[in-house]
């Protein structure tokens, strides 16, 4: 037997014991959790920071205060959440009542990427929890620092047999998904989304998918030009663009595309200086591979601004480009680092066309004061979720549900969508004994028409 295949013993035996069901079970554990986050938080800062140069705010802000945030909401609802929930009953089940159960899947997998690294296996990992599931994280292999953090962590503070890391490559992934889990959680790329699909597939087991892709950012010609700018640029360049949410590539309405970006430019000064490599604030690019293949999509472009590499400490200025068309290389694929192309249209209703023209992405953003054109856009665009007039901040909230469609994924989580994503709803009608109607009977088929004002 192999040690996944012992360890997916061990947990099965811990939830076949039934302690996950109990909810002050999963309220203990989910405080036990936040606690060790808290005794640990120096630590996983000390990651961030190898891994990606992260600097202590931006830490908190985008992985450890939302994975706090996330475990506080469940803390306080899950007891809410797990009750069974009755529902209305059809006339003709009468005297039958309707509930939904809520029940945990059993054992849960966790697959998460590098470029969140603590917080895109945690979050996850605490819905699970809070729906009484076990579960295995697979952290990303090229946030070492993180994931082996995370391995101490939950090696210290949890029974393994409830919740395991497993740290590796691919390989490690693959071994895992060779085993049979109740459910499989999975952020990263498109392409290996499908390699987890298809492995699900042979158990059939359920999945949520969240993936990336390219996702647009439109600036329409009404707008506030200043803020607008401010808030690409934050939303742009945090984790150096190494977010699946940033905006990947600009549509400016071509009246407004010269003042945009020289407030562009100038937040880009400002929040990050002149050589960004000084800025303590401005994380590296994860790893030589990324570092190459970022600089490889600024080639025959025009950049209007940054374009400076540092290999030694794989930092890449944050750069825009323009002179970009669709078939340019950074139009081929998710950027997934700190370069913008900057593109043009005259009329919102062909700059929509060219959207649809990719597959739905991920998120999109709408710089606009017109109602009008909000309208069209909301309308007429399928995406996973988004702003108007702002950046990233839809992913910060219990009250969304976070996920993709198409291409950027299956799914959702976040707050109660978390909860609902590890449980299965289980239906139950509940009817007596005590008296009995003849109508599903044979003895009463000659009945149809009588049927048929009943069943409509
Ligand atoms: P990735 O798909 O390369 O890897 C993700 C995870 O899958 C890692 O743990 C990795 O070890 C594992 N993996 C890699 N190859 C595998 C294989 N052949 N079989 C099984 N498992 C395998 O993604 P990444 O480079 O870590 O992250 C970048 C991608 O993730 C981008 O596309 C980004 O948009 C997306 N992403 C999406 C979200 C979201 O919430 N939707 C969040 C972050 C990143």
């Amino acid at each position: 037997m192999t040690e996944i295949q012992a360890m997916m013993e061990n947990q099965r035996a811990f939830y076949n014991s039934g302690q996950t069901k109990d909810i002050s079970f999963r309220i203990k554990q989910l405080n036990i959790l936040k606690h060790a986050i808290e005794e640990n938080e120096e630590k996983i800062f000390q990651a961030l920071h190898e891994d990606l140069r992260k600097s202590p705010y931006e830490a908190y802000l985008t992985e450890v205060g939302i994975v706090r945030d996330e475990l506080r909401h469940m803390v306080k609802k899950v007891q809410k959440w797990a009750r069974p929930k009755r529902v209305p009953t059809p006339i003709y089940h009468i005297p039958s009542s309707s509930y939904i159960y809520p029940e945990p899947y059993g054992i849960a997998l966790i697959i998460s990427p590098w470029n969140y690294p603590f917080q895109l296996a945690v979050t996850p990992l605490a819905a699970a929890m809070a729906a009484g599931n076990c579960a295995v994280i697979k952290p990303s292999e090229f946030s070492a620092y993180t994931s082996q953090v995370l391995a101490e962590l939950f090696e210290t503070y949890f029974d393994p047999s409830y919740i395991s890391v497993i740290t590796g490559n691919a390989d490690v992934s693959t071994a895992l998904l060779a085993e049979k889990f109740d459910y499989i959680f999975f952020t990263g790329s498109p392409a290996v989304g499908k390699i987890v699909m298809a492995a699900a597939a042979k158990h059939l087991t359920p999945v949520t998918l969240e993936l990336g892709g390219k996702s647009p950012c439109i600036v329409d010609a009404d707008t506030n030009i200043d803020l607008t700018a401010k808030r690409i640029v934050s939303g742009k360049f945090i984790n150096a663009g190494q977010t699946c949410i940033a905006p990947d590539y600009l549509m400016v309405h071509q009246s407004v595309k010269e003042p945009l970006v020289d407030r562009i430019i100038h937040y880009i000064q400002k929040f990050y200086g002149i050589k960004p490599g000084k800025s303590p604030d401005y994380p590296k690019i994860i790893n030589k591979k990324h570092f190459d293949r970022l600089l490889g999509l600024t080639k025959d472009a025009t950049i209007m601004c940054g374009g400076d590499a540092d290999p030694d400490q794989q930092i890449i200025a944050p750069t825009l480009l323009s002179n970009i068309d669709g078939d340019h290389p950074s139009m081929q694929e998710e950027i997934f680092g700190p370069i913008l192309p900057v593109m043009e249209f005259d009329n919102l209703s062909d700059a929509i066309a060219r959207i649809n023209e990719r597959p739905r992405p991920l998120a999109l953003y709408l710089f606009s004061n017109d109602q009008k054109s909000i309208d069209e856009v909301l309308k007429n665009v399928s995406f996973g979720g988004g702003c108007i007039n702002d950046t990233l901040i839809h992913f910060a909230t219990p009250n969304l549900p976070f996920g993709g469609v198409g291409n950027s994924g299956m799914g959702g989580y976040h707050g109660k969508f978390g909860f609902d994503t590890f449980s299965h709803r289980k239906s139950v009608m509940r009817s007596t004994l005590r008296f009995d109607f003849p109508f599903r009977y044979p003895t009463f088929y000659k009945h149809l028409k009588l049927l048929k004002t009943v069943l409509r």
